[in-house]
Formats: C-alpha cells, structure tokens, sequence
C-alpha cells in the first residue's frame, strides 16, 4: 500500500462516521506527508485544521491507521500544503466501520444502539419483506407477538440494520423502556469475565431487567456452554415477563453446530424469518438511498452497472460508493469508465480457484511485504503476525494439512501452523477489526 492509498483508505473510513460537510472542512486537502519508522506526518492546509485534527480526530485517525498497518505507533501533523493526486484504484479499502469514535452516529454506550439503523432508511425487497414486518411489529408492540423475533441470512444483508432498527424503533416509541443490544461475542466476553470477577449476579441483573433484549450473531454462541447456560435462563427469565428478545443469526437455529437443545428449541419457539439475496430491484433501490445519502448523483448507467455487478452483499454496494464519494471529493469525474476502474478490485469474480500461491500473494500485497519474506523462515515482528494470517486463510480456505502449512510458510512445524490457525480464528471471533481484515484479504485473493 502507498501511503496515498493508505490515506485514501482512512478517508474511506472517516467519511462514513462524520457529516459530509465536516468531512469537506477537515479533511480536504490533508495528505499523508511522510510514513517511515512508525511515524506518520500527516499534511494539513493551515495550523487552524491541524489543530482541530490533533484534537478532534486524532484518536479516531490514529486507530484506523493503526487497524490498516500495526507497526504506525505515532501520528503527527504539519502544515504544508500538498497537491492531493488522484488514486485511481483503491487496493485493499476497508468498507465498514461502525466503531469509530467520533461524535455524529455513535452508538449509544448504554444500549449499543447506532442512530444510523433505522426502519426509514431500510429498503424492503421480497428479499427481506418478511423479516422486515416481523421486526417491524416487534418493534410496536414488544413481547406481545413475535417472541422470539429470529432473524437470519448471509453475511451484509442487513441482519444487524434490522436488529438495531427494532431497538430504536422501540426506544423511541416509550422512552421508558429498556433496550439493550448486544452481539452475542460481547455478551460471552462478559460472561467470561464475570465467571473471573465473581460478579455473575451483576450481569444477571444487566440484562434480565431490559424490556427488549436484541443479540446479534447468535451464531458464535456454538461451544460455548457457560455463554448458553447463562444465556439460556436469561432468555427464560425475560421470556416469562413477556420481553421482547431479537435474535440474529447467519443460518437457521438448525444449522448452528455445538447449540445445546434447549436453547435451540428456545430460539424456534417464536417467529422465524429469513433475509435473502436481494434482487435487481432492490439492489437498485437500496443504491439510491445510499448514494441520496450520501449526497451523491449517479447516473442510471452508473447506478444499474453497479446494482449488476454487486449481487451478494449489501454492505459491499456501500463500499462501492465509497469509493465513489472518495473519487469525486478528489475532483475525479464519476463516468462509467472510472466507475468500472474504481470497482475493478471489488467485484468478487465467482468460480475463481484459489490457490496457495494467490492466498500468499494476496497476504503480502495487503501487508505491503515481499512474498519471499513471508515464507522465509524470519522471525521478524511485522511478519510473524502476516504469516500467522496466511496460514489460517490456508486452512480455513483451502482445507490443507498442517504439516503442509507449516512447511510452506517458512519450514515451520505443523504445531506452529496449528497453534496459528487457532489464534487468528480466536480473534476473528472476538474482534470485528480481524473479521474485517479477513474479509478484506479475501476480497484480494479472489480479485487475483
Ligand atoms: P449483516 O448484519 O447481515 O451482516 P448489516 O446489517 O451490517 O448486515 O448490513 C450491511 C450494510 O448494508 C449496512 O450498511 C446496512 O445499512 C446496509 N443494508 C443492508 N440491507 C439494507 C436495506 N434493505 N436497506 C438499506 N440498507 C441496507
Ligand atoms: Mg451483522
């Protein structure tokens, strides 16, 4: 990654969490000055937007610069005005962030609800209609019809929009009433930690006092048995009271390994629907809300291309018109040309092999490391955690032998390539950012 890339790819993630209107005062015309020895310079226009930077946004730069490279320990600002080239293909652009910090669409700290999911600017499609109204009555009239309301569909179909639409809906309708949203990894980690603190009576009293209870990713509870237990008198005790619980799921309750029998025959006793690819239509549709939202126009052309070409994942139509917003702030004019140069590393090409070398190739492009490096046998820091990434993409994609893994990353023992895959899929569980990252690799390698 260039460091023009790099910051493209912070701009990417900051425009999405602050009003465009900040975004164009703050950050236009602001560079990546110098990236070297973990410092970046970034370059701001006058000492007046530098020191709103270093005081308003620094934290939120410095985390999302950090999540794309972890050796950038330090960020510093200088003024000097630099001509902001063009970059026309973004390699590698993280799509979503909803855990940024900054002050406009930030989720409540008490009930984890983002402002941004809301009913209004969800589109209804026959892809969703059903888990829509479902959610929709839920969110009128809690614990009284679709008790529990379980929602599940594939990855960025808009599972969590709907989740975090019931619980605002709700909240708005009787501030009252106590709504609490919480994907189902937190709610283990807390549940974790309270089997450590001795403090389980706390987290008892946290969540069995709430009208409307809202889990997402139930999935992630498979295995985990305290989580299940406690989760499962939990349900119980807000079952009984007649409160709201919405759950959210990537397959049906029959699908979800290691789920003990009660809690899965809990999770089917209410309402089930499910959120299916949408259609042309919809895809449509819901690109212009986006882009209205965002504020900019594409042309019928441009918005059919893309609904065209994006098919599987709503939060990727998004991530197009990133890009897209990204360009035009830059001065590049929106044409199908630049449209389909733009998209180019995004459009995920079905029916493509995936090879070892394309999985190491893709590593080391996103980690700006040479391939050699990467399966030399160095123990370097900055490699060491790559190389840990290619061995889990190795196995979770390709389904090859440790002992093979090992061997091809570096000569290592086929322990090392266990113990690797263990703790990236540990992390992907507990950390959105690794998730991201993942998805994001992913994203390369089938683009090679
Ligand atoms: P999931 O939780 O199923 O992975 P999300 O709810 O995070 O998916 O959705 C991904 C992105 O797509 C979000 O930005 C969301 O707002 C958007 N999205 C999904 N479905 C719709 C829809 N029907 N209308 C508008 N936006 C949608
Ligand atoms: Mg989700």
């Amino acid at each position: 990654m260039t460091k023009e890339e790099l910051w493209q790819a912070v701009l990417a993630q900051i425009q999405l969490n602050i009003s465009p209107a900040n975004f164009n005062t703050w950050f236009r015309n602001t560079a990546i000055l110098s990236f070297k020895d973990g410092q970046v310079v970034i370059s701001t226009p006058n000492s007046f937007t530098k020191e709103w930077l270093e005081q308003k946004y620094n934290k939120a730069i410095f985390k999302i610069l950090r999540d794309l490279k972890d050796e950038i320990k330090e960020v510093e600002y200088a003024i000097s005005r630099q001509e902001v080239k063009t970059v026309k293909e973004f390699t590698a652009l993280p799509i979503d962030s909803d855990q940024l910090e900054f002050p406009e669409l930030k989720a409540d700290k008490e009930t984890n609800l983002n402002p941004r999911y809301v009913f209004g600017n969800f589109i209804i499609g026959s892809s969703n209609e059903l888990a829509q109204a479902a959610a929709w009555a839920a969110a009128e009239n809690p614990g009284k019809i679709y008790n529990p309301l379980f929602i599940y569909g594939g990855v960025g179909l808009g599972k969590t929009h709907l989740l975090q639409a019931v619980g605002n809906e709700a909240a708005k309708n009787s501030s009252h009433k106590k709504v609490r949203y919480i994907t189902s990894e937190k709610f283990t980690s807390e549940v974790v930690s309270a089997i450590k603190n001795h403090s389980m009576e706390g987290l008892k009293s946290k969540y069995r006092t709430v009208d409307v209870l809202i889990i997402d990713d139930v999935q992630f509870l498979a295995g985990k048995e305290k989580t299940q237990e406690e989760f499962f008198h939990t349900f119980n005790s807000l079952y009984e009271k007649n409160k709201q619980i919405v759950l959210s799921s990537d397959r049906s309750p029959k699908a979800i390994p290691a789920l003990t029998e009660r809690l899965r025959s809990r999770f089917e006793g209410g309402m089930i629907a499910d959120i299916s690819y949408p259609d042309f239509e919809t895809r449509l549709a819901i690109l212009k809300q986006k882009s209205q939202e965002r504020k900019i126009n594409l042309s019928e052309e441009i918005s059919s291309y893309i609904a065209t070409k994006i098919q599987k994942n709503i939060r990727e139509l998004g991530g197009a018109l990133n890009r897209l917003v990204i360009a035009q702030k830059l001065g590049e004019p929106i044409t199908i040309e630049t449209v389909k140069s733009l998209l180019k590393n995004l459009l995920t090409t079905q029916n493509k092999i995936t090879t070892p070398k394309k999985i190491i190739q893709a590593v080391s492009d996103f980690y700006d490391l040479k391939e050699k490096d990467l399966i030399d046998p160095s123990r370097k820091r900055e490699i060491v955690r790559p190389r840990q990434i290619a061995m889990f993409l190795l196995r979770d994609n390709l389904k090859c032998s440790f002992p093979y893994i090992g061997r091809k990353m570096g000569g290592k023992d086929h322990t090392t390539a266990i113990h690797s895959y263990k703790k990236i899929l540990n992390e992907i569980k507990t950390n959105e950012n690794m998730k991201d990252e993942i998805e994001l690799i992913n994203q390369i390698i089938s683009s090679l």
